[in-house]
């Protein structure tokens, strides 16, 4: 039995640039990750199946599974012939800005890389993961990175300096694609990418808070209003910096201390349905 931990991600920044002709928003975004993780495991069967195994009733276990997908997609590419039982321990919000789903396809090509002893390099699994979704490639490696493209270009960066992360998504669904027709690129909204590249490479805290920055903020902002509400409720007590991460609806809130990140949980404990203290993993 082979283990994976398959961290959430989230956007220090995500800014558009403009549309593609392939219909995909170029984007330029800095990811980090956070301990905020699911657990995967992979055995070997008998037969030729996959199998996923999800606790939670909402998580589908047949082909729309991102790690049934990734999966499938090892199998025909290194004709894999054995079949494979996936399990998928969940902890990370579904539909939530997080990448829940692209980590765990990301963790299902490194576990079975492992499990059927292939010994690919990780650029390669990335290759064949940007066909599945583009945060996977991402998602392959963890760690920092500036996204560009469709956010399969990625540049490493440092390790963010440390903090505690309050991570709230109101119970509400939003679609990405939705909130991507949505967007107004004629519409000015300053991304510090920048400012947030510089603040990592200096190890500054205060300045990374300030340059938490999301273009996508103010459209699901203006479809689902608490988005806005979290995030001036995170600021007013005490978070240092606070920002909507990928299309939302999920707000996370940066802080120094463990006390102060226990404030801001209790005051938006109460209008979200799934709140965590985590760390910047990075
Ligand atoms: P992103 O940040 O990449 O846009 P997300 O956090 O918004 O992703 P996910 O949690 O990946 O969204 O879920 C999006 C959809 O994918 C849901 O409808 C869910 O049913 C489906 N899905 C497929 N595979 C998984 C998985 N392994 N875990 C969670 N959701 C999955």
């Amino acid at each position: 039995m082979i283990y994976e931990t398959a961290p959430a991600k989230i956007n220090l920044t995500l800014d558009t640039l403009f549309k593609r002709d392939d219909g995909f928003h170029e984007v330029e975004m800095i990811m980090t990750t956070i301990d905020l993780n699911d657990r995967l495991t992979f055995e070997l069967r008998k037969d030729n199946k996959i199998v996923v195994d999800v606790e939670q009733s909402y998580v589908p276990t047949d082909n729309k599974n991102l790690a049934y997908k990734a999966a499938e997609l090892m199998k025909q590419n290194y004709h894999l012939k054995q079949g494979v039982t996936i399990t998928i321990d969940k902890n990370i919000p579904v539909s939530a800005g997080l990448a829940g789903g692209s980590t765990d396809a990301a963790a299902t090509m490194r576990g079975l890389n492992r499990l059927y002893k292939l010994n690919r390099p990780l650029d390669e699994l990335c290759e064949l993961g940007i066909q599945i979704g583009t945060d996977i490639p991402f998602c392959i490696y963890g760690k920092t990175a500036l996204c560009k493209g469709k956010g399969e270009i990625i540049e490493f960066l440092n390790k963010p300096p440390s903090a505690w992360v309050v991570v709230a998504k109101p119970d509400l669904g939003i679609s990405s694609p939705d909130i991507f027709k949505r967007l107004d690129l004629s519409q000015s909204f300053k991304v510090n990418t920048y400012d947030c590249e510089k603040a990592i490479k200096l190890g500054d805290y205060e300045q990374l808070c300030q340059s938490l920055s999301n273009r996508l903020e103010p459209v699901s902002g203006n479809l689902h209003a608490e988005i806005l509400k979290i995030k001036a409720n995170m600021l007013e007590n005490g978070a240092d910096g606070a920002v909507m991460s990928g299309s939302g609806p999920t707000v996370y809130g940066l802080t120094k201390k463990e006390r102060q990140a226990r404030h801001v949980y209790n005051a938006v404990n109460g209008c979200c349905n799934e709140v965590h203290i985590v760390r910047l993993l990075g």
